[in-house]
């Protein structure tokens, strides 16, 4: 037989890698609890219908999809979102809203591989349905910038932008929607002269003056970006409105001290075809690519038979932010207690070694039994290397007197203990 690898793109966790991982999903829980989120897990594989019905482009080429046994075409998912909405419309439509849901699920796309781009990436989610008002998106960017905060960065961005104002300014000329989706799928990439290519023979002279102006609104100084925005737009009354949503977001954060690090960066948009208002994305420097991204999608619920439900919400990646916290060194060496080897003196003693141990996990210890036979010699030796902290050692004479040797593997200093007291030993150590 060959020796087989992971498929291209995929990966194996070994333990410290998937610790790592679980750091970051056990923070985006905590996240859950305290903003109020309730977790929600989906199936792997959804119908290629469903999947594809509002992904845009970029994703629907980029799908593992397949006919299944029964003739279905199937795909595994690409993403959550059109999953949660899925879910709302088919077991919490009726239920009082607002409705906050979070996961942490995997997602399979057929990407190129390369840092931070995988085959099979790993996505949390925070998922507000039932409101149109800016303070849910206000919400969603807190929780972002929250998780960066909570996980250590320090010099982060989170760039923001209304993908209603290009929509509202294209609408307005004429342009159906068809060909709006490809114009923000261009946005999306930073294909500005491809975008207009694709609109300037159905639109004005002075709607390609304001789009190339729009694209290069790109600043942390969010009132002159805002006050921009609106001189430009001045004869766009719907993408005007666009405007000032994203400036009653950013109002809102204002006034609540939130102190996020914002750019407006109007010349950005986002590759899935369901956002309809804000959006946006996370970076740190030295690494190209979005931490995390979201936005409002008010049309999905509808979409998929809802009743029309306004939603928020923004999906980090968390391999990337794996990514990140290894460059900037943000992960902290872990400090555990106590890891005990017990050790079996003869091979008569194998039961009362077992015995030790299941006492010593009662208690809550790290405890393992030397399971190989190797002498005492051996196993000491071992479990220094293996950065084991106590060898708890069990002879017959220890254990005439009701005790066993414990050994400070670090002190290479041992003394004899009670069993029954041996947990007191490890927590004085
Ligand atoms: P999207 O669903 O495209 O909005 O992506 C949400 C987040 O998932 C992004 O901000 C990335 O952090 C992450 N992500 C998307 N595609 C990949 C991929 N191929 N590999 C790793 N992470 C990804």
């Amino acid at each position: 037989m060959p020796r087989f690898q992971t498929l291209r793109g995929m990966r194996d966790f070994l333990p410290e890698d998937l610790q790592k991982r679980r750091q970051i999903e056990n923070t985006i829980r905590s996240l859950f609890k305290l903003y109020g989120y309730e977790e929600i897990a989906t199936p792997i594989i959804e119908s290629m219908q469903l999947l594809t019905a509002k992904a845009g482009d970029e994703i629907r080429h980029r799908m593992y999809s397949f006919p299944d046994l029964g003739k279905r075409e199937v795909a595994l998912r690409p993403e959550m979102t059109a999953s949660v909405a899925r879910l709302v419309v088919n077991h919490l439509r009726y239920s009082p809203k607002p409705l906050r849901l979070g996961y942490v699920s995997n997602c399979f796309r057929y990407d190129e591989p390369q840092q931070g781009r995988y085959r099979e990436f790993w996505q949390g989610g925070f998922e507000l349905f039932g409101s149109t008002r800016p303070e849910a998106d206000a919400e969603t960017l807190i929780i972002a910038d929250q998780l960066m905060r909570i996980l250590g960065f320090q010099n982060y961005e989170i760039k923001v932008s209304h993908i209603g104002i290009l929509r509202a300014v294209l609408e307005q000329e004429g342009v159906d929607e068809r060909t709006q989706n490809e114009a923000l799928l261009f946005m999306d990439r930073g294909e500005y002269e491809n975008l207009i290519a694709l609109v300037q023979d159905y639109v004005s002279e002075e709607c390609i003056n304001v789009s190339r102006q729009l694209f290069d609104i790109r600043t942390d100084d969010v009132n002159k970006a805002l006050d921009r925005g609106r001189k430009l737009l001045q004869n766009y009354e719907k993408a005007l409105q666009s405007l000032e949503n994203l400036g009653s977001i950013i109002n809102i954060l204002r006034d609540s001290e939130a102190d996020i690090p914002l750019t407006i960066n109007l010349g950005f948009g986002r590759g899935l075809e369901y956002y309809t208002g804000m959006v946006f994305e996370v970076f740190v420097p030295d690494l190209g690519i979005a931490l995390n991204g979201g936005g409002r999608y008010d049309r999905l619920i509808e979409v998929f038979g809802g009743e029309p439900t306004p939603a928020v919400g923004c999906a980090p990646g968390i391999d990337r932010i794996v990514l990140a916290m290894e460059k900037k060194r943000l992960f902290k060496e872990e400090t555990r207690g106590p890891k005990v080897l017990v050790i079996p003196l003869e091979d008569e003693l194998q039961g009362q070694a077992l015995r030790v141990a299941e006492k010593l996990r009662k208690k809550g210890f790290r405890t393992e039994v030397e399971v190989t036979g190797r002498g005492l010699k051996k196993a000491l030796s071992f479990a220094s290397n293996a950065k084991y902290t106590h060898a708890v050692i069990v002879g017959l004479r220890e254990l005439s007197r009701d005790s066993a040797t414990v050994r400070n593997l670090a002190r290479n200093e041992q003394t004899e203990v009670k069993i029954d007291t041996i947990q007191d030993q490890l927590e004085r150590d």
